[in-house]
């Protein structure tokens, strides 16, 4: 048994002070250090600094660890520019060494993030996600568009897929992804949610990230257009808009960006059971716009989206972004939804029992310490996103990893 304090304790929204966790795989109870030392006399105490508080671990729903070694090489600024420069460089960008994922996941560790939905194009992530410390949802992705190939690109998958089921574990949740409405033939989303379902797994998809995307996808014109044409020769769109969120009408599906959702489109999403990720830096970085998280009933999760489209895997990182792009919304209210949106929600959204301090939960906890101490118990939420870059302790099931 292990029992770790610090000076506050961040339960159900609020910051409790002068308590302490114990835990072994699990969280047994929280208490005074006293009383818990009472209850578990043989128990190591963990101690921690200062104006330290004890998080849930953090989640980061939405990562793509095959695309972490291109820095200086994508074409950022606008959706579909970027897109052409990942297929020019697909070389590149599709033999991204162990070494540097491996480091992707450092990253996120030393940030808190306990557990991560890593999207797999090619499946050479896979042993890295195997044997990082951290829960991992790896979610298959099926993509391509043309019809010649839908056996092809369904064959890789199912291929890909069945090789990740051999590492189902407590830690490994392999799951499905749709790329997108725009690149995945109507035969192969059907087929990959039907497998989805049959097996019970996680699905992902992105959806409407950009403004040429939903133009392609409405209106067959604009920039996808002219990509289509030039890199696949396809003159008509793989889905229309309506067709492929109707295909996952009744499987709750983790949707990626939505920035370019209507406020209609948003609600019929929270209605049917869907949830989102909102990846600030992202959306920036390829000029997608702002996601109106105020118009959003679905629950959000906040996600770093893989190194292709950001500098960073940091997740209080990004939630700084978060902060400085949603500039409407109060302050506070913002932080404290932020905190929120990397801890309860997402662990709910991907149906795993962490994400909250409390008794039967996972222990998955990192530990943040502020550079001072909080003038007040209600700005901690705020100064822990403002003032901190790298998670003092993280454990994942109870092991201390930092
Ligand atoms: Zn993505």
């Amino acid at each position: 048994m292990n029992i770790l304090e610090a000076d506050y304790i961040y339960i159900d929204g609020e910051y409790i002070t002068h308590k302490a966790i114990a835990f072994d795989d699990k969280i047994k109870t929280i208490d005074t250090k006293e009383k818990l030392l009472e209850l578990y006399p043989n128990a190591s105490v963990h101690h921690t600094p200062p104006n330290s508080i004890i998080y849930p671990g953090f989640i980061n729903t939405h990562v793509h660890l095959e695309f972490s070694s291109n820095q200086t090489t994508l074409s950022y600024g606008s959706f579909v520019p970027w897109l052409g420069s990942v297929m020019a460089n697909t070389s590149k960008t599709s033999s991204c060494s162990s070494n540097a994922m491996q480091e992707a996941c450092k990253e996120m560790l030393t940030s808190g993030i306990t557990t991560f939905g890593a999207v797999s194009s090619h499946g050479i992530d896979l042993e890295v996600c195997t044997q990082t410390p951290q829960r991992v949802v790896y979610f298959n992705e099926i993509i391509g568009s043309n019809d010649n190939m839908v056996e092809a690109n369904y064959d890789s998958f199912e291929q890909r897929i069945k090789m990740s089921q051999k590492y189902t574990s407590d830690i490994f949740i392999p799951a499905v992804a749709v790329h997108s409405a725009y690149s995945t033939h109507k035969i192969l989303v059907e087929k990959a949610i039907s497998y989805a379902k049959e097996n019970q797994l996680l699905l992902s998809a992105h959806l409407l990230e950009s403004h040429s995307e939903r133009e392609w996808l409405t209106t067959a014109s604009g920039e996808f257009c002219e990509f289509y044409k030039k890199f696949l020769g396809v003159e008509k769109p793989a889905n229309t808009l309506d067709e492929f969120i109707k295909a996952f009408d009744d499987t709750a599906t983790h949707f990626v960006h939505c920035v370019q959702a209507t406020k209609e489109e948003l609600d019929m999403l929270a209605a049917k059971g869907h949830s989102i990720a909102h990846c600030p830096r992202s959306n920036r970085m390829l000029g997608c716009g702002r996601l109106s998280i105020e118009n959003i009933k679905a629950p959000l999760s906040i996600a770093t989206d893989g190194l292709s489209s950001n500098w960073s895997l940091n997740i209080i990182g990004e939630l700084r972004a978060a902060l400085m792009m949603h500039y409407d919304i109060p302050l506070h209210e913002l932080s404290m939804q932020l905190i929120n949106n990397i801890t309860s929600i997402p662990a709910k959204i991907f149906g795993l029992n962490c994400g909250m301090i409390a008794p039967g939960k996972l222990a998955d906890l990192c530990v943040i310490t502020l550079p001072d101490k909080p003038s007040s118990l209600k700005e901690i939420a705020l100064w822990t996103i403002l003032h901190t870059h790298k998670a003092t302790k993280v454990y994942i099931g109870g092991k201390q990893y930092v």
